[in-house]
């Protein structure tokens, strides 16, 4: 993940809620924070460091456990941007102006419209590859990037030797969350304050912005995503908090308001997020935990990658 600021239940019940029930499963499990992809879209750098630590300081929270994980931040290890130079030689162009996610984000980001925009499949692919990443965990609209770094190890791998595996897709089981002022929309904190919930908003903003959300025409508590949109947002949450099926939430809320319904769905996030808000701030207390994590990270994540481009020099013909 990027460190872009502050994160929401979207990024938590979409990203990172899926990679701490992953990392039991995985022998050698690497999560990276991404703060030289953050460059490209950033208009100032004055907070990247304190999100980095932020970010670091949430996989934490959230049950990412270090023991079992190689937390790093992706900047701290030169050899991504070496690799993605080797790699950029040997990328169609083609490839890379036809990503969809390239035209919106230039869409969304006007003014930013820079090679890294462009070539960030590239310093993905290096991401991937340097550690001979074998399974990458993704959402499904991130499966057409990991065609791209597929394509590039094969093309590495034909030009120069077979260096590379190529990765392959742990697809994600999607929970995907909307705006609370506007469902037509994903979740995000580029849409205002009031249309995220906050992974370490207080339960008094909780309540107001859960009380403040939109609501559908009606008076049912019902999952519809097309009649319903707004209410089936709510419902995906309530079942996400209190770990309850979505069929046995509408079946107690039957006959009952909006506004009651509301009231108890912040309820269950507030209990649900108070374990996760806690441990950060034990974390907060003790940065140089979080230090010794990430230094940690470092030297695992160096290690291989040094040993990974030891080999992509020498069968690139490089001294
Ligand atoms: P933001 O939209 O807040 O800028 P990002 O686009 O940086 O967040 O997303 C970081 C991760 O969180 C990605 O894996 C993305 O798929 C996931 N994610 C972001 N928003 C949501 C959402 N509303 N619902 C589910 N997953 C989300």
């Amino acid at each position: 993940m990027r460190p872009t600021g502050a994160l929401h239940v979207g990024n938590y019940f979409g990203a990172l809620l899926p990679l701490v029930k992953l990392q039991d499963k995985a022998d050698g499990f690497f999560v990276m924070i991404a703060d030289l992809h953050a460059l490209t879209t950033l208009e100032d750098s004055k907070n990247l460091k304190k999100n980095t630590f932020n970010l670091a300081a949430a996989y934490l929270a959230a049950g990412i456990n270090p023991e079992r994980a190689v937390i790093f931040v992706q900047s701290q290890i030169p050899q991504h941007a070496e690799l993605a130079t080797i790699l950029g030689m040997i990328t169609p162009l083609s490839m890379l102006e036809l990503n969809p996610v390239y035209k919106e984000m230039r869409e969304e980001h006007p003014g930013q419209n820079n090679l890294g925009l462009l070539a960030y499949p590239v310093l993905q692919a290096a991401d991937i590859l340097l550690y001979q990443t074998t399974h990458v965990p993704v959402g499904k609209d991130q499966e057409p990037h990991l065609e791209i770094s597929r394509e590039i190890a094969r093309k590495f791998n034909a030009r120069f030797g077979e260096i590379f595996l190529e990765p392959k897709v742990v697809l994600q089981k999607e929970s995907k969350i909307f705006s609370l002022q506007d469902p037509s929309k994903k979740m995000s904190k580029s849409h205002g304050e009031k249309s995220y919930l906050g992974l370490f908003d207080s339960p008094q903003k909780i309540r107001e912005k859960i009380k403040i959300s939109v609501t559908d025409s009606g008076k049912e508590i019902k999952d519809d995503s097309s009649k319903k949109p707004a209410i089936s947002n709510l419902l995906t949450l309530y079942s996400l908090f209190a770990g309850q099926p979505v069929k046995e939430i509408e079946k107690r809320y039957e006959g009952r308001g909006y506004a009651e319904f509301k009231k108890d769905l912040a309820e269950a996030a507030i209990d649900y997020l108070k374990p996760i808000q806690e441990k950060r701030k034990g974390i907060e207390k003790n940065p140089d935990y979080l230090e010794d994590v990430l230094e940690q990270g470092r030297e695992k994540a160096q290690k291989i990658a040094l040993a990974t481009m030891e080999k992509v020099r020498k069968s690139a013909g490089l001294i």
